[in-house]
């Protein structure tokens, strides 16, 4: 969610399995699709427990539906994995791995991070880039970190593309660099929208194609 960026995993999804299989093969998915408006509500007014709740009730559909891993198309909403994990007995794949991965790969330990200030401010992401992975994450100041929210939510989760706004991002990207960052997690699913690899001059890692791609590898594996 929102379903801006659901467009662009499902997308991604079939664009992958079919350069991994060729031909006519394409990826099979349950999706569940979220009334975005809910959610939001839900994020704005700190009722995270409901939120947990609608996303628990999800992950069961999708259990019972038959699917075999476990995808939250959102960084944020990982704020609830652990509960989510707990709640079925398919694997969760966890977006903050997917991308931590290709991080180390690269050889960076000193990241930059895009996202909403959930995701920037509180523990469950930068957490778990931290302790798991021994990452050292740098985020925007409080006024970027305002920009790149807003932009989320006002604009991308509504389809609302603004060169200016690309502009912006560059802008918190390029003071993320200059204090240190090696390269930029995009770690919310709209971000890639408006910012990708050449946009920023060091390494980008969009963790929507991310955690698509690990989703293909596992699911093939
Ligand atoms: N897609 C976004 C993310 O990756 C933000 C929307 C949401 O709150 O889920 O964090």
């Amino acid at each position: 969610m929102s379903w801006e960026s659901t467009a662009v995993y499902y997308r991604l999804l079939n664009e992958i399995v079919r350069a991994r299989l060729g031909g006519l093969h394409s990826a099979q998915i349950l999706l569940w699709s979220f009334d975005f408006h809910e959610v939001e509500a839900c994020q704005a007014a700190g009722r995270w427990d409901q939120a947990t709740a609608l996303m628990v009730a999800a992950a069961r559909r999708l259990e019972t539906g038959g699917a075999e891993i476990l995808l939250i198309g959102t960084n944020t909403m990982h704020k609830m994995a652990d509960e989510v994990q707990s709640a079925v007995s398919i694997p969760l794949l966890h977006i903050a791995d997917a991308t931590a991965e290709p991080v180390k790969r690269r050889g960076l330990a000193r990241i930059g991070l895009l996202a909403t200030a959930y995701t920037m401010e509180q523990d469950f992401y930068r957490g778990r880039l931290e302790a798991r992975h021994g990452l050292e994450v740098l985020v925007p100041d409080a006024a970027g970190r305002k920009a790149v929210h807003d932009i989320i939510y006002d604009e991308l989760c509504r389809g609302v593309i603004r060169p200016e706004s690309k502009a912006r991002y560059q802008e918190v990207a390029a003071d993320l660099l200059a204090a240190g960052a090696e390269g930029v997690i995009l770690g919310c699913t709209e971000v890639g929208l408006l910012l990708q690899e050449g946009d920023v001059p060091a390494p980008v890692f969009d963790t929507t194609y991310l955690h698509a791609e690990a989703a293909v590898d596992m699911a093939l594996a």
